[in-house]
Order: structure tokens, then sequence, then C-alpha cells
């Protein structure tokens, strides 16, 4: 389950909605992110890493990211490349996902694997739409500013869920 957070300008009423998380899809999502990339649709980079660490991982979760150039943000996939650690292997999971869902025979890493057993090799290079100017990835609880105007956004908490 995913959750929809709100962030609402005071001054100048700027807002977005950042949907972050994993939702029910994941395993889904996992592949046909893992698919777009081995077959270049999400740049040189990451085909190569792909080429080059067949057994490599990537982090399909929804973040929020900030514009270095603008100040915009927006919320997508981190796409942060992972290999394996040394004397680590990826274990193909097993109904543990949902028992609900038919994901039996569906390969991905979740993002739990990733963190035991995985270790960064690079961050996918977010480019901004508005400007294009490199996007980098913000923490949920780090301060949120205004693109527009500078003022402190606020934070309207958890607007909605989403699976
Ligand atoms: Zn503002
Ligand atoms: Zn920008």
């Amino acid at each position: 389950m995913g959750e929809g957070k709100g962030y609402i300008c005071p001054e100048c009423g700027y807002s977005f909605t950042a949907m972050l998380g994993i939702g029910m899809r994941f395993p889904y999502v996992y592949r046909e992110t893992v698919s777009a990339m081995k077959h270049g649709e999400l740049g040189e980079e990451a085909q190569k890493f792909f080429a080059e660490h067949p057994d490599g991982a990537v982090s399909c979760e929804l973040v929020m990211m900030k514009c270095a150039g603008c100040g915009e943000y927006d919320c997508r996939k981190a796409l942060t490349m992972y290999v394996l650690k040394e004397g680590y292997a990826h274990e193909v999971p097993e109904g543990i996902w949902s028992t609900a869902m038919p994901h039996e025979g569906l390969d991905y890493v979740s993002p739990d694997e990733i963190k035991v057993s995985y270790t960064k090799y690079a961050e996918y290079p977010h480019k901004c739409e508005a400007c294009g100017g490199d996007m980098q990835i913000v923490s949920d609880d780090a301060a949120k500013v205004c693109p527009n105007c500078g003022h402190e956004l606020e934070d309207e908490g958890i607007a909605m869920l989403w699976d």
C-alpha cells in the first residue's frame, strides 16, 4: 500500500500531492521497469547496467525528488541501481507478496531484499521536466520549500492511500 501526501504553500497556494511507496502491483511494476531498462527505454546507462550486471536490481518504489535547478518537486520511481553484496544471492520470492494475488513465478527484488542483500551501484540520472536540471531524491521528512516563492511548504499529512 502506498500513500499520497499533500503539501501546500501557505504564501502562494502552490501545492502538490506525492504518491509514495509501493503498491500491490509491485511485482508487475518491477518486471516492467527492468524490461524497459534492458531494452534501453530508460536510457543507455540503465541498459548498460543490466548488460554488465544481469543479476542487478533496481528500486522501483515511488520517491519524492527535487530539481537542483528550479526547485520543482516530482514523484517518480527511484530507479537506483544495485548489485548483490559479496556472498549474497537473490532469492526468488515464493508467494510472500500476497496470497490473494497470483504472483507465483513472478521474479522481482523487493525493497526489503535490496536493503539486506544489495549495495548501491549508481543513482538513476533523473532530469527535471520543467528545466532539464538534475533531480535529486529527497527524504520524506526533509523540509520542503516552495519552488515559486521560497516559503516552507506545509505538510498536509496523508491525503489518500493507493494500492
Ligand atoms: Zn509559495
Ligand atoms: Zn527544474
